[in-house]
């Protein structure tokens, strides 16, 4: 067993039986990984809010097959900022959800802890904004190995996409080899979205209205294709955001 010392991001987290508690961290050194907190329910004086959802902490663990022990732990930043404002925490707590979902446990990826860790800090300090994370999934899909794809159909790669259509008046076509239904793409659309792929910068981008729109059912519906269930953050992020 050995043990090592590492920087997380908590994606989440749950109480365990009586006293302890399971946690699911993103660690810059390890990738995803599980571990369990004896007492960490109980022991505030020992763990202090090290656990809540989206803390960036600084952690000594033991690696183990299954979950590992998790224990000294120092708390770099819960993100005050983030915690005062209900659309941020949908925002940050689906941004963990995504991270969650993409990432097979004990894969080493610095580009991702690099990519959620801007995210939050950029979070914390501006206000939240819907621009930001559709930057953030176009960033991830790209790190994880889906880059989203713009001129070909999203699932096969076999049929061009209509660039440019009107969206007004086109009945939405479909792939003519899988099937799928291809979404028009304008042409700002299309140069903002390869904007994205090329700087890692939060704030830099501004999406219009309308690519705003075109973006999110393109983003939306190449997640959907990934994830094997809902998102249960997504619905929170939808509550929170009618309420804006
Ligand atoms: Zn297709």
């Amino acid at each position: 067993m050995q043990t090592v010392e590492c920087d997380a991001i908590v994606l989440a987290s749950m109480d365990y039986g009586e006293a302890d508690r399971i946690v699911t961290l993103f660690t810059r050194e390890f990738g995803k990984i599980r571990g369990l907190a004896r007492n960490g329910k109980k022991s505030v004086k020992r763990f202090g809010p090290a656990f809540e959802l989206f803390a960036r902490i600084r952690i000594r663990l033991v690696m183990k097959e299954g979950l590992c022990a998790l224990s000294n732990t120092d708390i770099i930043t819960v993100f005050p900022r983030i915690r005062a404002d209900l659309a941020k925490i949908g925002y940050a707590g689906y941004a963990c959800e995504l991270v969650d979902r993409y990432s097979p446990e004990a894969q080493h990826n610095p580009r991702l802890f690099r990519l959620l860790f801007a995210y939050l800090e950029y979070l914390d300090a501006f206000p939240p904004r819907a621009d930001d994370r559709r930057f953030f999934e176009v960033n991830l899909l790209n790190i994880v190995g889906y880059r989203l794809s713009l001129d070909r159909c999203g699932r096969c790669g076999e049929s061009a996409l209509p660039a440019g259509t009107d969206r007004g008046t086109t009945v939405k076509p479909v792939c003519g080899v899988c099937g799928r239904a291809l979404l028009p793409v304008g042409t700002d659309t299309l140069t903002i979205l390869k904007k994205a792929m090329e700087t890692g910068r939060f704030g830099v981008l501004r999406f219009s209205p309308a690519s705003l729109q075109e973006a999110g059912e393109i983003l939306d519906a190449a997640i959907a294709e990934h994830v094997n269930r809902p998102l249960t953050s997504l619905q929170f992020l939808r509550d929170v955001l009618a309420l804006h």
